[in-house]
């Protein structure tokens, strides 16, 4: 019980914290913090934990496997949020989540695409999501190439059960600042860029962008979703 009570407060004050950082960051930017959602990324976390969070007022989670989310699903008190999906999907798991999820961030390909799409008709609704961009070009990572986003995006826009609300990034680990920066202004420079092209059916308006080490850096680039994990809620094991 004892280590749970300093869980919670711990999440407590950390939630304080980083709403302070959210909201200096988006001021420092000419920004409303009005505009910055908070996502709780909550892999890892119990699920009595991310209820704690939530009776604090976090009001989206997000979790990246599909394994763990369905497992906690039924003990976390979804009536009271949103909830997303922000991690790597396969093809054959999208039917598993899709009348659990308000938005999936990690769109990258066209047969994924169009699974959703199918699923989402299926469940009678349209799903919102997001394109996951390769904005390092990193071997290890999934996401479309910077330079092939607009192509898919293109290809997606004629899918009626889904709606593409904007871009998702996780940029290369770095200890150097502006580097990162470098690649958040590259996310909202993709952003920028394709919203101008007017593709019939797509209107874009979210950059989900920033995490524990990087969020505040994030907000002053444009990022509408930060999606925060072990900030809140302590270093996973
Ligand atoms: C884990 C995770 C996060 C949060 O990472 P932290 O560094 O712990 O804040 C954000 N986005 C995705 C896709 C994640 O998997």
């Amino acid at each position: 019980m004892e280590a749970l009570f300093d869980r919670y407060s711990a999440v407590e004050e950390n939630l304080r914290d980083i709403r302070a950082s959210i909201e200096r960051a988006a001021r420092s930017a000419g920004r409303s913090p009005d505009e910055i959602l908070l996502l709780a990324a909550t892999k890892t976390v119990p699920a009595e934990v991310i209820n704690h969070a939530i009776s604090l007022g976090v009001t989206c989670i997000g979790e990246n496997r599909v394994q763990e989310f369905l497992e906690k699903y039924d003990s976390v008190r979804h009536e009271e949020v949103q909830c997303h999906f922000i991690g790597h999907l396969q093809t054959n798991k999208v039917a598993a989540i899709i009348d659990k999820v308000s938005m999936i961030h990690s769109v990258d390909r066209l047969r994924l695409a169009e699974e959703i799409d199918r699923q989402s008709e299926k469940a009678h609704k349209v799903m919102d999501v997001l394109v996951e961009v390769n904005i390092g070009g990193e071997e290890s990572k999934s996401g479309v190439s910077p330079d092939e986003a607009e192509v898919l995006i293109r290809e997606m826009a004629g899918l009626p059960h889904i709606r593409i609300r904007g871009l998702m990034c996780i940029p290369p680990f770095s200890d150097d600042m502006e580097q990162t920066d470098g690649y958040f202004f590259k996310m909202r420079k993709l952003f920028i860029d394709i919203t101008g092209k007017k593709i019939d059916n797509v209107s874009m308006d979210i950059l989900s962008m920033g995490m524990s080490d990087d969020y505040e850096q994030a907000i002053c680039k444009g990022a509408g979703i930060v999606r925060i994990g072990s900030a809140l809620f302590g270093r996973r094991q």
